[in-house]
């Protein structure tokens, strides 16, 4: 047992009180007035001057872009999955390992201890790859739930018209990549689950379909029923870039909310990734599913792809999740920074005050939120009988000099600085600012030989991603006018 003692504890109402903590193993035992229990026989852990949270909740992210941070400046959503193979080609199972453990450990030492995580490898997911990101995860000490990200068109395939505006020879040289036939890589997909060794209320797979039209019809039914006959989430993008939501009515004649309610994939096990193109039937129909959303502020601001209304899906009953995105679209995976412009981004375009996000509500979402959306149960709060996922934030910052409002401080001053230990189901994983799981030097050791070992190995992939970024960017922006 662990007592933490004399912090200032935010409880799931947003206010700071002066409370005792008990853990028992992976659990909040009880949470008690300050002083009121005897520490004999326990862990005893002075937390005087640090205030204890629950710990972030990031609604998504992609393990496999650990490596390719700072490499995406002025890219939309577009040219960015344009550019892809380039940068994630040739990937060792140790390279998917380590990208997945440089987010990991970003991620714990920003004070978020779980995460939605869609990881790609081309052509289809394998059991080896997907082992080694749970794998990294799991050493991380983090919780996870794991959705392999799948297609069965490519990008150049799935967009309406943008194959054929191509010249050649890079019409061929693009459409030269294929997925795999979807019924191969279900069988992959039911291979590695199957084989599946990880506590799975620690790290659990899901499913990762990526974009409704980059899925065939069949394909997309056929995660469906796979989904519900092993309990697993979906995933997908849905509605990220104004170019989806444009071509879903040339595609199904509807939009793509309305088309996969059509198909029946929306359940309150189903999340949507962005959502910033939707309507109000859209969210109605998400929220009488009971389906949940990550929205991604930071993601959608870098690449240009719009502001999600997140009052409108708070109106309508949605669960609300707040992610980072990947790290080549969010670099640094902050989700105290995705909370602030969860706030932030709801005050723009002439919203009146009643329709604001508050950072309590932004607080709510990062934890008990995305809990929800990745389908773990008593996350995200500290309380009686909930899981001890908790983060000590260190008062003497000077963001917190004074305290005025601890839950209107971490959303609008928390930078991830004043993260001083993080504990994940009991078990301390940073200490006193130092991480307890992952060794950062090691890390960037690797990290610098793959970078330069994958980016020769990706020269001619790059290189073809640099001569189609014209056309696939005007073509885009031609199907999004105005
Ligand atoms: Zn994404």
């Amino acid at each position: 047992m662990i007592l933490i003692q004399n912090a200032l504890v935010l409880t799931p109402l947003g206010e700071g009180q002066p409370l005792d903590v008990l853990v028992d193993g992976g659990t909040i035992a009880d949470v008690v007035r300050r002083g009121s229990l005897k520490s004999e026989g326990m862990e005893r852990v002075d937390a005087a001057g640090r205030a204890l949270m629950p710990g972030l909740v990031n609604g998504h992210n992609h393990a496999q872009t650990g490596l390719s941070k700072g490499l995406f400046d002025r890219f939309n959503l577009e040219t960015y999955l344009n550019a892809q193979p380039g940068v994630s080609g040739r990937r060792t199972l140790e390279d998917k390992h380590l990208s997945a453990l440089i987010g990991a450990a970003e991620m714990v030492r920003k004070g978020c201890t779980a995460g939605y995580d869609m990881f790609a490898e081309f052509p289809l997911p394998t059991a080896e790859g997907v082992e080694a990101v749970a794998r990294a995860y799991s050493e991380a000490g983090m919780r996870a739930a794991i959705a392999p990200m799948m297609a069965d068109k490519t990008f150049y395939e799935a967009i309406p018209g943008l194959a054929e505006a191509l010249p050649e020879p890079l019409r061929s040289q693009a459409l030269k990549a294929k997925y795999a036939p979807y019924p191969e890589t279900l069988s992959s997909v039911r291979n590695l689950l199957s084989h599946w060794k990880f506590d799975r209320d620690r790290i659990k797979p899901a499913l990762g379909p990526t974009i409704p039209h980059h899925c065939s019809d069949e394909f997309l039914v056929a995660c469906r029923d796979l989904a519900s006959e092993l309990g697993l989430g979906i995933q997908m993008h849905v509605a990220e870039s104004r170019l989806q939501a444009a071509v879903a009515p040339k595609i199904y004649g509807k939009s793509l909310v309305a088309h996969l309610h059509e198909l029946k994939l929306l359940n309150p096990k189903f999340c949507v990734a962005h959502g910033v193109w939707l309507d109000d039937d859209d969210r109605k129909r998400l929220a009488d599913s009971g389906a949940s959303i990550s929205h991604n502020p930071g993601s959608n601001l870098k690449l240009g792809s719009g502001i999600a209304d997140m009052r409108a899906m708070l109106a309508r009953g949605l669960n609300v999740a707040i992610g980072t995105d990947g790290a080549a679209s969010a670099d640094n995976l902050n989700a105290f920074e995705a909370m602030r412009l969860a706030c932030y981004l709801s005050r723009v375009k002439g919203n009146p005050p009643e329709r604001w996000v508050s950072a309590r509500e932004a607080l709510h979402a990062a934890t008990e939120g995305g809990a929800k959306a990745l389908g773990l149960d008593k996350l995200g709060r500290i309380e009686k009988g909930w899981k001890a996922d908790l983060v000590l934030l260190d008062l003497g910052a000077l963001h917190y000099i004074p305290l005025n409002d601890l839950a209107s401080q971490i959303v609008f001053a928390e930078d991830g600085t004043g993260v001083e230990s993080v504990m994940i189901g009991g078990r301390w994983v940073m200490r006193d600012r130092k991480l307890l799981t992952v060794d950062v030097e090691a890390l960037r050791r690797k990290a610098e030989e793959a970078v330069a070992r994958l980016r020769a190995a990706n020269v001619e992939a790059k290189t073809l991603g640099e001569k189609l970024h014209p056309y696939v960017g005007h073509f885009c922006a031609g199907l999004t006018p105005g």
